[in-house]
């Protein structure tokens, strides 16, 4: 009978995501519902680092805090009783800890935003030959693109494990592909891959009739709020960490709509080199292509590029970057 050994498999997979959880600093039971979530500026020390919270929920009884550390970017799940964080308000925040990348990354991404396309950050810290990768995986009918990440994992096996790759997600391709989000959870436990989240909102709205003015979130009766919140939700719920970065729908967006995402905490990123539109890649690139089945070419571009640098790679002068470390080592003092 199969019932066993499919069982089996069930408990084995359960005990990695547990691993998983608990390795990457995270203590919750993806199980249980999240609740109360919601928009929550303080400051606080933990571990003898300043660490600014941004939001706040409760999960089986417990309240905890999403918090970023301004140095380095990365973020952090702590349990209340382990942080006695101060009550801010935003403004105060950036303007008490103006020296921190965090700070000085939202400052140059709220001064690229008066354009229609490709607002926030588009490029890292080219600190040698190589580039920050983000893919794109906006709601689709299609599997996710799994033969970038066998790709990426097979020819960076010997100069980087796990291969960092940044990942923008929108809560529908959550909700439709959970044997990929699954697939993918798997990549993470076993340290093939390490990933970033990118909130790429919830619904990813687009009407190809519309102008781009109208169009993506920039669509009239957007709910912000539900967009940002429930994207990071559902990333929370499957057991991951959501990040502080975030990419408009469509890379469409202006002015007034960055200036309210970074009022979320988030920095928005764009991007210098998408590949699907024939951008070249330069040193410190910030590359997007879309790993949701609805962008071939670039994914073929993509595959045929890590083919070109396959000797380079190997002698890691072709490397790539983590979006958290490039966007940090960019605005560092
Ligand atoms: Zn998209």
């Amino acid at each position: 009978m199969c019932i066993f050994p499919k069982r089996r498999s069930n408990i084995i997979k359960g005990l990695l995501f547990i691993v998983f959880l608990i390795s990457g600093n995270f203590s919750l039971i993806a199980e249980e519902a999240i609740s109360n979530y919601k928009v929550y500026f303080a400051v606080g020390n933990f571990k003898n680092k300043t660490i600014f919270v941004i939001r706040q929920f409760e999960q089986a009884g417990k309240k905890f805090y999403l918090g970023v550390d301004p140095d380095n970017l990365e973020t952090l799940i702590i349990p209340s009783d382990l942080i006695s964080p101060e009550t801010t308000g935003w403004p105060q925040i950036l303007i008490r800890y103006n020296n921190t990348s965090y700070e000085r990354a939202i400052e140059a991404a709220n001064k690229q935003s008066f354009s229609l396309q490709n607002s926030g950050i588009i490029h890292g810290f080219p600190k040698a030959k190589g580039i920050t990768l983000t893919i794109d995986l906006c709601p689709s009918n299609k599997p996710l693109d799994r033969i970038i990440f066998t790709k990426l994992i097979t020819e960076f096996q010997k100069s980087e494990k796990p291969v960092p790759i940044a990942l923008s997600i929108t809560g529908r391709f959550i909700l439709n592909h959970l044997d990929d989000i699954n697939w993918l959870r798997d990549l993470i436990a076993s340290d093939d891959i390490s990933v970033t989240w990118i909130n790429h909102t919830y619904n990813h709205h687009f009407n190809p009739k519309l102008p781009l003015k109208e169009n993506f979130l920039l669509a009239p009766g957007t709910d912000l709020n539900f967009e940002i919140l429930e994207t990071e939700i559902a990333l929370l719920q499957h057991g991951f960490l959501p990040s502080v970065f975030f990419r408009f729908p469509g890379l469409v967006s202006d002015h007034k709509a960055v200036v309210k995402v970074i009022e979320y905490g988030l920095i928005p990123i764009g991007s210098d080199a998408w590949l699907a539109k024939g951008q070249p890649i330069h040193g410190g690139s910030i590359v997007l292509i879309h790993g949701n089945g609805n962008e071939p070419l670039g994914v073929h571009d993509f595959i045929r590029l890590l083919q070109s640098e396959k000797s380079s790679i190997v002698k890691k002068e072709w490397l790539l970057y983590d979006l958290r470390e490039s966007v940090g080592n960019e605005f560092q003092l």
